[in-house]
């Protein structure tokens, strides 16, 4: 059986945390798309971890961890995240590594910066961590697959035709220094070095692990508004982040996914630029900034301040629409005990028109939110375990959530933890 965590949102959702309570049923976790970029939190009894690239069920012995082809792989990161885990007592984990899955190249990440550099106040709020570069050289068929890696002449003969494309752009564009071949096979060699311990065909294990009947978890990263087909283009990432793109990232039959969990934060938050429709600013930003998530809303790669806003029902509906939402696990709602009345977005208004469908970017820069005010509940709801315990103010805002955005809430998590979840 195969099930994917997903987000619905801007990323930042809460996905770490749900992928890895998911995990202790799970036989496999597999990664599907995104690279370094993006991070999951995750609070365990091994204490609290940043991950960027590997996938969030490495904390248990049982699982095999899984970066399929669909990929952004980061060689050094993902070793150093290999080590940083198994530093902090985290028994080494099962690793497998697509062989068709592309290599981030050091040059990818200059030529995120440089390019962020060119654009100045224009720029797209990138991480750096060179994920656009690597999608855009994948798409125009220059990438590195690391199957490449164990072939010599092919290395040498490859990156000398790429330094000489690249080349003329660091000269001519960004006016910075060229790249050097035979560095670079260098660099590619201890790559191979790197990664050769975990290399594997994803495909033909994963093929053979659905008809065992293993239990196998997709772990998507960012969320359906961060898509570059369906999100808020082109304040978007470079892969897809939607379900679908599951089954070609780690390479199984799309029909496999049989429960598809959509992570929905009980407010809202975004890194980086783009139309936020439901955003607030100044104290009441702050507040929600500092007392969500857990210890506040700072990036996870970058540290850097979120943006804040109300739950935005009109995004979370299409975002759960475009995921083909089975589940939605609706997180973060202890954080909420604070606020007197908690103001929901049901709607934008546009050109003096409301609607309730997400638009294209284009109308989005002038959407203005129609909100609603709930009563809040005024108190501490963590370490609840049961649906019914929940106060009655914190029922009516999850059950009028749902009802805004259509699809059944089935888990609400209330806490950091992988204990702190109730079932419905
Ligand atoms: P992801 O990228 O979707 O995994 O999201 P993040 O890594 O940004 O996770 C959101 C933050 O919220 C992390 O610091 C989590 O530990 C924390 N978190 C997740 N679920 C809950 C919850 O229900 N309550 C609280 N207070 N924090 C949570």
């Amino acid at each position: 059986m195969v099930k994917a965590v997903v987000g619905a949102n801007w990323g930042d959702e809460g996905k770490g945390k749900i992928t890895d309570m998911l995990a202790q049923k799970a036989d496999i976790i597999v990664r599907f798309q995104g690279g370094a970029n993006a991070g999951h939190t995750i609070v365990n009894h091994y204490g609290k971890f940043a991950l960027h690239t590997l996938p969030s069920g490495v904390f248990y012995g049982h699982t095999v961890n899984v970066i399929g082809n669909g990929v952004a792989l980061n060689i050094p990161v993902l070793v150093e995240e290999i080590k940083a885990v198994t530093d902090r007592g985290v028994p080494v984990p099962q690793i497998l590594v697509s062989d068709r899955a592309q290599i981030v190249m050091p040059y990818h990440i200059l030529f995120d910066q440089y390019e962020e550099e060119r654009l100045g106040g224009k720029s797209f709020g990138s991480t750096k961590s060179g994920i656009a570069p690597f999608y855009s050289d994948k798409y125009a068929k220059t990438g590195f697959q690391v199957s490449e890696l164990f072939d010599d002449a092919l290395l040498e003969e490859k990156a000398a035709r790429v330094c000489e494309m690249k080349n003329v752009l660091l000269a001519h564009l960004y006016h910075k220094p060229l790249l050097d071949p035979a560095q670079l096979t260098a660099t590619l060699r201890t790559y191979r070095d790197m990664i050769a311990p975990y290399v594997a065909d994803v495909s033909v294990y994963l093929d053979k692990a659905v008809r065992e009947g293993k239990n196998i978890l997709l772990e998507g990263q960012l969320g359906t508004l961060k898509d570059p087909d369906h999100g808020i283009y082109p304040m978007v990432t470079s892969s897809s982040t939607l379900a679908a793109y599951g089954a070609v990232g780690a390479g199984i039959p799309p029909y496999e996914i049989k429960q598809i969990i959509t992570v929905c934060k009980a407010y809202s938050s975004a890194v980086g630029a783009g139309a936020f429709v439901s955003e607030i600013f100044g104290e009441q930003a702050d507040e929600l900034r500092r007392r969500g998530g857990d210890g506040g809303e700072f990036g996870a790669t970058t540290g850097r301040p979120r943006r804040m806003g109300w739950f935005d029902c009109v995004a979370s509906k299409y975002g759960c629409r475009l995921q083909g939402t089975t589940d939605v696990a609706f997180t973060v709602l202890d954080v909420l005990g604070y606020l007197d009345e908690i103001p929901v977005c049901v709607g934008y208004e546009i050109d003096g028109e409301v609607t309730r469908d997400f638009p294209v970017t284009a109308k989005l820069g002038r959407a203005k939110p129609v909100l609603k005010s709930l009563p809040g509940w005024k108190t501490d709801i963590r370490g609840i375990r049961s649906y019914e315990e929940l106060p009655e103010n914190c029922r009516n805002y999850v059950e009028f959530i749902e009802e805004q955005i259509g699809y059944p809430i089935t888990m609400v998590s209330n806490g950091p933890g992988r204990e702190d979840i109730i079932y419905r």
